[in-house]
């Protein structure tokens, strides 16, 4: 076996390919782990804006973490460039490192705006440790802070909602003609506007960004139709791309653009076997479909971290794709969609505007190939439904007669769920092939290293360690 295995990145991808090559070959192989910013989940961020968690609750890994799992960090250091041949890296400040096998988990980065006024001090991303803390610096303070974000997709409105849960007051702009054009079709978006309406947020859809100006720490932001918003914070949310460039000319084959990517076959391997690529960086392969994507979730940045590291671990395993799915809360409403949910074809629709209610499937012959929900997560059965259809689209169930039964009864999709046992056959599969082993970060009665903020947490926490 290889035995110098170098993992790029500090996400989940990364650190899920640690904890996979060690339960697979017990601390065998040396690992050495580059990351320009400490070990932690991005997902966790949006707790931490709303004061629901500090800061160190979103770290997913300490030196006692990595060194349990004998793993040798280089926290704040920077991969400059990649020889793939030479199977050798040049790190910021000119050191180099050799390896024998490498995981690139880089993930992706914002895409700037270029508009006048978006290099102003408290006009900003919203995706890093370091972009929480200068948001939360910049209205530090205020009392009900303004903030206008420029975009609605997913992880923008993941952050919108954190904002909202504080009581800051909230504009978005969206050049599209709705909110979460990359999520919701425009009927489903029809109802999220409308609840975001209800809930105070002001929406400036079909219209672009001209310019920000400054005043003092007061910026105006100027659409493109006139209109002039005030606000004590921008947050510029237009989309991002995968961390790639330091890969080029390396060896390993790059998609340059939007969504661009390294393209991994079913192992994680890229074109050069012993170079490795997972999460939001990868483009792998697609549940059901021929096609590779880049899904830039978290259940695919962690299913890419366990293929990849077991392969690395000189095991054979394969991916059987990722899922397209994005399930929000936006600010009180619950959405989600999965697969191909813009195909327009054979679907069921159902759609109550005045009670907040939407669900479409979309189907291909007797299979749901695709979903978009929208309602309010005290409606009977919203919440479990999206979890029973997820589970309809993972397993590519046929449905038979039940397709009818769904046409007559669109709310009841718990029968046809349990009469096609798709509960069995989710039981019955692991991505790796074997049953999930516990957690490393759950060893040693390790708990939370500060403060819980609230009951939620604290009960949560004394859970995993009980
Ligand atoms: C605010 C926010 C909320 C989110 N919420 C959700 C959610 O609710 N559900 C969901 O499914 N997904 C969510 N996501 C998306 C999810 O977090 C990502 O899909 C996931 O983090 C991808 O994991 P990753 O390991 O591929 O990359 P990342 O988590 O991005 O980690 C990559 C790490 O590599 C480091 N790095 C990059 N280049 C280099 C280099 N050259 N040298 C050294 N280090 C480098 C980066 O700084 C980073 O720390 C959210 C994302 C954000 C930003």
């Amino acid at each position: 076996m290889p035995n110098h295995n170098v993992i790029i990145g500090g996400g989940p991808a990364a650190t899920n390919a640690i904890e996979t090559i060690r339960q697979f070959d017990g601390g065998d192989s040396k690992i050495t782990l580059i990351s320009d910013e400490p070990a932690h989940s991005r997902m966790a961020l949006p707790y931490w804006l709303s004061g629901q968690v500090v800061r160190e609750h979103t770290h997913t890994g300490d030196d006692g973490y990595f060194g349990n799992l004998g793993v040798e960090t280089r926290i704040g250091e920077h991969v400059e460039k990649i020889d793939a041949k030479g199977k050798k890296l040049t790190l910021s400040g000119g050191s180099s490192l050799e390896f024998d096998q490498l995981l690139i988990a880089t993930g992706s980065a914002p895409i700037g705006l270029p508009i006048p006024g978006a290099d102003l001090d408290g006009v900003q991303p919203l995706w890093s440790l370091a972009h929480t803390q200068s948001a939360l610096d910049a209205v530090d303070g205020v009392a009900k802070p303004r903030v206008v974000m420029i975009g609605s997709g997913f992880i923008g409105f993941i952050m919108l909602n954190a904002m909202h849960k504080r009581g800051w007051q909230l504009a978005v702009v969206e050049r599209e003609a709705h909110v979460l054009p990359r999520m919701l079709n425009a009927q489903a978006a029809d109802i999220a506007q409308k609840w975001l309406g209800r809930q105070g947020v002001d929406l400036h859809c079909g219209t672009t960004v001209s310019g920000i100006t400054a005043s003092g720490k007061a910026k105006t932001v100027e659409l493109a139709d006139g209109t002039k918003l005030e606000a004590d914070l921008v947050i510029v949310a237009t989309g991002v791309q995968p961390n790639v460039g330091f890969v080029a000319s390396s060896g390993v084959d790059v998609e340059e653009g939007v969504p661009g990517g390294i393209p991994v076959n079913d192992r994680m391997q890229t074109n050069v076997s012993y170079i490795f690529a997972a999460g939001d960086v990868a483009k792998g392969p697609v549940l059901g479909s021929d096609e590779k994507a880049v899904h830039a979730i978290q259940p695919t940045a962690v299913d890419h971290g366990r293929i990849a590291g077991a392969n690395m671990a000189g095991q054979s395993i394969t991916y059987p794709g990722s899922l397209s799915m994005n399930i929000l809360d936006v600010c009180g409403l619950q959405c989600a969609s999965f697969g191909d949910w813009t195909d327009t074809g054979d679907t069921m629709t159902i759609a109550n505007a005045e009670g907040f209610i939407y669900r479409s499937l979309i189907w291909t012959g007797d299979h749901i190939t695709g979903a978009v929900f929208a309602g309010r997560p005290t409606d009977m059965g919203m919440l479990t439904d999206v979890g029973m259809v997820k589970g309809i689209l993972q397993t590519n169930t046929a449905m038979g007669p039940w397709k009818q039964f769904l046409a007559e009864n669109p709310f009841d999709i718990r029968r046809p769920y349990v009469a096609t046992k798709v509960a069995q056959k989710l039981a019955g599969s692991t991505l790796l092939g074997r049953p999930a082993a516990t957690r490393q970060f759950q060893f040693k009665g390790a708990g939370a290293a500060s403060p819980a903020v609230g009951k939620s947490h604290d009960l949560y926490v004394s859970t995993k360690q009980g």
